[in-house]
């Protein structure tokens, strides 16, 4: 996953880079590096993070203008510094930062090794440069050319940036199935894994395209050539996100700051979408596939992680609303167990980061059977959405917190969207209900905001659970996905143990895991299978598990049976996901803090999973 940052330019880099990675370091902190070209080039870098990385680099020269950085998520070879990029020539003579996977790592190594080459880390990223050096030499070719011959032999993903000594005002950068995106300022250029680092200082990016290497010189045209040697203009778009965007703007977390957002990014993400006037949805990305859906046999959602969960939120809208049968799938799944796919199926592919690189897979295989795929993503301009056939942005904004909190909301809130308008035209709600439903899903703002207003009491609630081992999740209908996400934040951030169940399974095995010490969150708002929930409740309590419930305000049945109540607002069944979901990740939230863990970087986990 790894983050990468590169400038050449009349600054001084080393400040550009630092404040990159800083920006970069949610997609791995494993370790952290930097190299400078000068005289020669010069290489810091040392496990940990990029305060390390500062530290560690404070009483070392720092000059030059020109020069890369890398903050590691590792896949290949343990977090120490020996295996931190940038990875070195054994001419030492060129450097490289790599993010991906260089699948053809160990024929290419044994090769490089039987030639010579020693190779000092464990990581598959250190073959790339010893063979661009072993081309360069053996074949008299110029980097460039070195560079393009030696992507032609690897297998796997990519996003690299290679300097070199005997260029000092050179960059060269490539990418495959990694992202990667170029910063044009005014004799200045930036290199990035996403625009989150550049969008400070110009506007204008160029996304790099798979299997492009660009060339970028002081003082000269940025060049572009594929690696079967085509040149390609490079096609400069304007960037909208704005720097107080991707701030902490005060709180003490992103995270938090993510979870407070989310009465304005789920506004954002209806903004223009709905005219409550006509009460008409109009959704511009999907419009020419529209036909496509209402005629859809069976619409597949595939997604990894919280996407999965807001995909199954979408099972539920879609087969309620237009009566289209849904399967969900995990994509790292789907993409290797050949599926039965038809030209009269709708994939649609969920991920924030619209990077997974397992979604994209799964995406390839979904095209490539002959079904149309439409993607829901959070980043614009991302690989899904480029890969798709068309889509919907849920424009929640940059979410830099690893555990997802408003994009899953903003992914939810548009599969609301596309099977309300889907339903509608199909003739499979009535046009009152259709109205109904739009009419509450403008209120959610709203009600979200009136849910935050809980959270002291939450946690109150997290203070007295802090240190226990387990705990258990449960939800039935819409609330069964809330569970597993209510599960999965927990997991993510607090490194509590917890399982989401839906409620009625729980007699089926998890009920024996239940004595004094287990807390047991259960969703419990009215509509739907509310009174089944009680009875589930019960269950638990005659168990003597603690109950903590999430209530409609003014709930007082549940209020008698649990140990806490936690209010929300209520709503329409089908949107309460929307409302439920924020006091389980304002749970996660405090009991994480509380026990001191690193909720914006929580151990072994990056934002954005760009390696399968
Ligand atoms: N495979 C490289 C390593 O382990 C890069 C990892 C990544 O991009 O996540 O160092």
């Amino acid at each position: 996953m790894c983050g990468i940052i590169a400038y050449i330019g009349p600054r001084q880099a080393y400040p550009v880079l630092i404040k990159g990675l800083h920006r970069l370091e949610y997609r791995g902190y494993d370790s952290a590096g930097i190299c400078l070209v000068n005289q020669h080039l010069d290489i810091y870098k040392c496990k940990g993070k990029v305060s390390d990385l500062e530290k560690f680099v404070a009483d070392k020269d720092t000059s030059g203008t020109i020069g890369m950085a890398h903050t590691r998520w590792a896949t290949h070879g343990e977090p120490n510094q020996i295996n931190a990029h940038p990875h070195i020539s054994q001419n030492q003579k060129l450097a490289i930062i790599h993010n991906g996977i260089i699948e053809n790592y160990a024929s290419l190594r044994s090769e490089l090794i039987n030639r010579g080459y020693k190779f000092k880390s464990d990581t598959d990223t250190e073959v790339l440069v010893h063979l661009i050096e072993d081309i360069q030499t053996q074949e008299k070719l110029d980097l460039e050319e070195s560079v393009r011959i030696a992507l032609n032999q690897v297998i796997g993903a990519y996003a690299i940036v290679i300097l070199s000594e005997d260029h000092p005002d050179k960059i060269i950068v490539a990418r495959k199935g990694s992202p990667m995106v170029i910063g044009i300022g005014k004799d200045e250029f930036f290199v990035a894994s996403d625009a989150t680092p550049i969008i400070e200082y110009t506007n204008n990016v160029v996304y790099l395209n798979d299997e492009e290497i660009a060339v970028l010189e002081r003082n000269k045209e940025l060049k572009i050539k594929t690696i079967k040697n085509k040149i390609e203009t490079p096609y400069i778009q304007k960037l909208e996100m704005s720097l107080s965007a991707i701030e902490k703007g005060g709180f003490d977390h992103f995270m938090l700051k993510e979870i407070y957002e989310q009465p304005r990014s789920v506004r954002d993400c209806m903004r223009g979408r709905i005219n409550m006037e006509k009460g008409i949805v109009h959704l511009g990305g999907i419009r020419e596939y529209e036909q496509k859906l209402l005629n859809a046999k069976r619409i597949i959602i595939t997604a990894c992680g919280t996407s999965w969960h807001a995909g199954l939120v979408g099972e539920y809208l879609f087969e309620e609303l237009t009566r289209i049968p849904v399967e969900v799938e995990y994509s790292s799944e789907f993409r290797y167990r050949n599926p039965v796919l038809y030209e009269d199926d709708v994939v649609i592919a969920i991920s924030q980061s619209g990077e997974t690189a397992d979604t994209l897979a799964a995406i390839d295989l979904a095209k490539s059977k002959g079904a149309t795929v439409l993607g829901i993503c959070n980043v614009v301009g991302s690989s899904i959405a480029r890969a798709t056939h068309a889509g919907v942005y849920t424009h929640a904004g940059p979410e830099i917190g690893v555990a997802s909190t408003k994009a899953f909301t903003a992914q939810v809130v548009t599969l609301t969207l596309m099977s309300l308008q889907i339903g509608h035209l199909k003739g499979t709600i009535t046009r009152s209900r259709y109205h109904q439903i739009l009419t509450e899903l403008d209120t959610i703002p709203e009600k979200i905001e009136r849910t935050l207003r809980m959270n002291e009491k939450i946690k109150e609630i997290a203070g007295i659970y802090k240190d226990v081992k387990n705990f258990l999740y449960l939800g039935r209908g819409y609330n069964f996905p809330i569970a597993l996400e209510g599960a999965l934040k927990l997991k993510e951030i607090s490194y509590i143990h917890a399982e989401g169940y839906p409620a009625a399974e729980m007699k089926h095995g998890p009920i024996a895991l239940i004595d004094e010490q287990m807390p047991v969150v259960v969703i419990a708002t009215k509509k739907g299978t509310y009174e089944k929930v009680i009875s589930n409740i019960q269950e638990v309590k005659a168990r003597k598990g603690k109950i903590i419930a999430i209530i409609n305000e003014g709930d007082v049945t549940v209020k008698q049976l649990a140990d806490h109540c936690i209010e929300i607002p209520e709503t329409e069944e089908m949107l309460v996901p929307l409302i439920a979901t924020i006091p389980l990740q304002l749970l996660s939230y405090h009991i994480a803090v509380m026990r001191h863990c690193n909720v914006d970087q929580p151990r072994n986990l990056a934002k954005s999973v760009t390696v399968e």
